[in-house]
C-alpha cells in the first residue's frame, strides 16, 4: 500500500513534565501552529494534566492521550488509573509499553498485553511501544525481539481492533539521548513490524497499520525520518515540550 494512504500520527509524550496550568499554556501555543496539519496530532500528558488538556484542546485538531493505564477496571490498586477511567474523561489515546515503563517500573510483555486489552475494551486507541536496547542491537537480535514484543502485546487483539492500534518503534538507545536511529535503521525495523502484522492479520492489515518512529526525533531530523516508506509518524518526547519544534515535526509529517 502507498504510504500516503496510511494515517500519519505525530504524538507528543510529555513524560513527567508540566503542571495543569503549564499544560494549558503549552497547548495554547501548539494549537494555532498545527491547526492545518495533514496528519493526526496527539498530546499524551501526565494523568493530572488530562482534564486541563481536554479543555485546552476543545475545538482544535489535537487529540489527548494518557501515558499508561492499568488493566483492571477498578479495585485495590493504589496509585493506578484504569482505562475505563480515562475513557470516561473523554481521553482518546493511551501510550502502552513505553521503554521507561519497561525499564523503571517492571513492565513486561505480558503486562503490556493486559493493558492493551483493557485499553481496547474501554474504547481507547493504543500507542504501543516496542524497541531494543543497544546491547540487543549489537547482538543482532533487534528484528526478533521487536517481533516478539509485538506478537505478545497483540495477543487476543482482533483484526477489527487493529484499527485502534498504532505501533511506535522506539529504539531504547535513542530515547532522550540525542542519538537518533538513522532513517534507514528506523525504516528497516518499522518494515519488520509491518511484516509481523501482515503475518498475524493479513497483508491488508500490515499495509494499513500506522507505525511511528520515536527516539530523539526533532525539528531537524523529522523530515528525513518521516520520508521513509514504512515510517508513518513519530512519538516525540523532548521536542514535544517546545511548541515550535513540535509544530515543525507536524509540518514535516503533513508534506
Ligand atoms: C519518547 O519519550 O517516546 C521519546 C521518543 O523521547 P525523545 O523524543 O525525547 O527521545
Amino acid at each position: 500500500m502507498n504510504k500516503a494512504l496510511r494515517k500519519a500520527v505525530i504524538a507528543g509524550n510529555w513524560k513527567m513534565n508540566k503542571t495543569p496550568e503549564e499544560a494549558k499554556e503549552l497547548i495554547a501555543q501548539i494549537a494555532p501552529l498545527v491547526k492545518d496539519a495533514d496528519c493526526s496530532v496527539v498530546t499524551c500528558v501526565p494523568f493530572v494534566d488530562l482534564q486541563a488538556a481536554l479543555e485546552a484542546t476543545k475545538g482544535t485538531n489535537i487529540g489527548v492521550g494518557a501515558e499508561n493505564c492499568h488493566w483492571e477496571k477498578s479495585g485495590a490498586y493504589t496509585g493506578e488509573i484504569s482505562a475505563d477511567m480515562l475513557a470516561a474523561m473523554g481521553v482518546q489515546y493511551v501510550i502502552i509499553g513505553h521503554s521507561e515503563r519497561r525499564t523503571y517500573f517492571g513492565e513486561t510483555d505480558v503486562t503490556v498485553n493486559k493493558r492493551v486489552r483493557a485499553a481496547l475494551d474501554a474504547g481507547l486507541t493504543v500507542i504501543l511501544c516496542v524497541g531494543e536496547y543497544l546491547e540487543q542491537r549489537e547482538q543482532g537480535i533487534t528484528a526478533e525481539l521487536v517481533a516478539m514484543q509485538t506478537k505478545i502485546a497483540l495477543q487476543g487483539v482482533s483484526k477489527e481492533e487493529l484499527a485502534r492500534i498504532i505501533i511506535a518503534y522506539e529504539p531504547v538507545w535513542a530515547i532522550g539521548t540525542g542519538k537518533t536511529a538513522t532513517a534507514d535503521q528506523a525504516n528497516e525495523v518499522c518494515a519488520v513490524i509491518r511484516e509481523v502484522i501482515a503475518g498475524l492479520y493479513g497483508r491488508d492489515a500490515g499495509d494499513g497499520i500506522t507505525i511511528q518512529y520515536g527516539g530523539s526525533m526533532n525539528a531537524k531530523n523529522a523530515a528525513e525520518l518521516l520520508d521513509k516508506p514504512d515510517v508513518d509518524g513519530g512519538l516525540i518526547g523532548g521536542a514535544s515540550l517546545k511548541a515550535p519544534d513540535f509544530a515543525a515535526i507536524v509540518e514535516a509529517a503533513s508534506r
